[in-house]
Parts: structure tokens; C-alpha cells; sequence
């Protein structure tokens, strides 16, 4: 085997929220909001992008709503490869303008994810560039699983953990993470907005749900269809799956600034809001963990116009 190099994420870290913040009296952050990419993306995203380096990749094309992208960008730089960025047009301006600043050459196409993504495999084909998915990939789960390492050299004794849900990579990233330290009793609490609730629907149905748009402003969680393996992982791992509505995941990310002063996106804002939103769910943990997932597509600006 050969060896890992050393990873391109921090180890982030694990505060106690403030008194106040929420309901329960004990709640945990792991901080990957202050990971260098932003957002916990690093973690997966820098193993793919090191994978592609090691068997000699020179280009690296990524589809991305806008925080794997950054953090594709950082990895690529730091590794001296060339990296195009495909975004919809959902994400921001202001998301774009981040990672170009990278040295990433920014491309749009498409409405949505999906059409991005499409593009962008087929430009990483054409161009014998390395193709890195933003959720669905098992290198990307393990790098995602190092938060709940982290955690666990910490000696937390943590009793559930709870999560915002895209494409459903970091979700099954916790999970992998969990059940390779023997916690398969931990749940994982599995959070979406209204609108991007494609885990929700999906485990609702039975059966893995298309949804025909994504209507919340939550756009890092704008997959119409999580990965088959995040459906999987919910069917068998303790997985609660709750929705909150985007004006709970903005109000919440204002109030995480305040109490916190870190700004994160209306995508970690779900988990944040879940706390409070679905408190008599959540009343029977004593010690919950939130990944505090982060995200670039916030500004003071922003937090105003929320708040
Ligand atoms: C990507 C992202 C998510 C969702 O992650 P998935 O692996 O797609 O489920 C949540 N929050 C932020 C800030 C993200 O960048």
C-alpha cells in the first residue's frame, strides 16, 4: 500500500455553541466552516484532487453550486495543477468571482447541477483533464469521514450527529466515519431545506426521488437526486431526516454570527436550525454534534438582507 501524503484540510475545531444558542443545554461544533476552502469540501475534494496528482493528472475539471469547486480550486493550486470550475447559473456572482480569485478558470453552464455536471464530464473527457464529483464518490466519502476521526481523538462522547444534506457525500462520509469507530448506534440527524429536499422525499417514497427543480435558496444543497450510496446509508444506518424552511436556515446562520462570529451559508444554517425547529424530536440527545459544513456563499451583506 502506498502511503497517504498529508491531507490538504485542517484539523478544524470542536467548540461548546454558546449558552443560549440553542435549546439544549449541551451542543457541539465541529468547525469545518474554518477550513481554508471555507467549507468541509477540503476534506473529500483534496483526496480526490491528491489521488488525480499522484497518477499524474494535469488538468482537474469539477461541476460544482460552488463550495466543491472552491475547494477544487484550492487543492489544485496547492498541488501546481490546472483546474476549470463548472458552475450553474444558480450559483452567485459573487460565488464565481471566489474562485476565479484562486487561479480556477470559471466556467457557467446550465440552470442547474445536473446540466453543469454533465458539461463538465464531458470537458474533462474531451480534454483528458481529471473529472472530480462534487458527492458521489468513495474516495471523497473517506476524506469527508476524517471530521468524525477528529472528533473522536477528542474523546467526545457525542450522541448523535447532526448534518445538512446535499448530493449526500458528507452524510455518508459521517456515517463511514461512525461506523469505523464502532458508533453504528449513533444516529445521524439528516437535514435539507424545503425545496432541496431530495433525501426527505427519497425515504418517504422508498425509492430514490428525482426532484423536478430546486426551489431553496440553500443552492450547496441543490441536488435533484442524492447519491445512491446516501440513500443506501439511510435505509441502514439510524438516520432522522428533517426539513426546515429557508427562512429558518437564514435566521439561523444570523444567529450563529452573533453568538459565534462565523459566517456560514443557509446550507449549514439548516443544520443549525434543525436544533431549534425540531427540538421535541430532538429532546432525547443530551450531546449532539454539528458539523458546521460552512460555505463561501455568504457575506455581511447577505447576513443584513437575512436578518
Ligand atoms: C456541499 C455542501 C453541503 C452538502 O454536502 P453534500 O455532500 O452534497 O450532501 C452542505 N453544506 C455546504 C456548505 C456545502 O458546501
Amino acid at each position: 500500500m502506498t502511503q497517504q501524503p498529508a491531507p490538504l484540510h485542517l484539523n478544524t475545531p470542536l467548540l461548546r455553541a454558546a449558552p443560549g444558542l440553542f435549546p439544549q443545554a449541551e451542543v457541539w461544533l465541529k468547525m469545518d466552516a474554518l477550513q481554508p476552502s471555507g467549507s468541509f469540501k477540503l476534506r473529500g475534494v483534496g483526496r480526490l484532487v491528491q489521488q488525480a496528482a499522484a497518477e499524474g493528472a494535469r488538468e482537474i475539471v469539477c461541476a460544482s453550486g460552488g463550495n466543491a469547486g472552491f475547494a477544487a480550486a484550492h487543492a489544485a493550486l496547492a498541488l501546481g495543477l490546472a483546474v476549470t470550475i463548472v458552475l450553474p447559473e444558480s450559483s452567485s456572482a459573487a460565488v464565481a468571482e471566489k474562485i476565479a480569485a484562486r487561479g480556477a478558470t470559471v466556467l457557467r453552464h446550465g440552470a442547474m447541477f445536473d446540466e453543469a455536471n454533465a458539461f463538465a464530464q464531458a470537458l474533462a473527457a474531451e480534454r483528458g483533464a481529471r473529472y472530480v464529483h462534487p458527492f458521489d464518490h468513495p474516495l471523497l466519502w473517506a476524506g469527508h469521514s476524517t471530521l468524525i476521526d477528529e472528533v473522536q481523538a477528542e474523546g467526545l462522547d457525542f450522541d448523535a450527529v447532526i448534518t445538512a444534506v446535499g448530493g449526500g457525500g458528507l452524510f455518508c462520509g459521517i456515517v463511514q466515519g461512525l461506523q469505523r469507530h464502532g458508533l453504528h448506534h449513533v444516529p445521524v440527524i439528516a437535514v435539507e431545506t424545503l425545496g432541496a429536499d431530495s433525501l426527505s422525499q427519497s425515504l418517504r417514497a422508498g425509492q430514490a426521488i428525482t426532484l423536478p427543480a430546486i426551489t431553496s435558496v440553500a443552492t450547496s444543497l441543490g441536488a435533484r437526486r442524492v447519491a445512491d450510496e446516501a440513500l443506501r446509508l439511510a435505509q441502514s444506518h439510524p438516520t432522522l431526516s428533517l426539513t426546515v424552511t429557508d427562512a429558518q436556515a437564514t435566521q439561523a446562520c444570523v444567529r450563529f454570527a452573533d453568538a459565534m462570529r462565523v459566517m456560514v451559508e443557509p446550507a449549514c444554517g439548516a443544520a443549525l436550525a434543525a436544533l431549534s425547529v425540531h427540538a421535541p424530536a430532538l429532546a432525547g440527545f443530551k450531546r449532539p454534534l454539528v458539523e458546521v459544513c460552512g460555505g463561501i456563499g455568504v457575506s455581511l451583506a447577505l447576513l443584513q438582507a437575512w436578518a
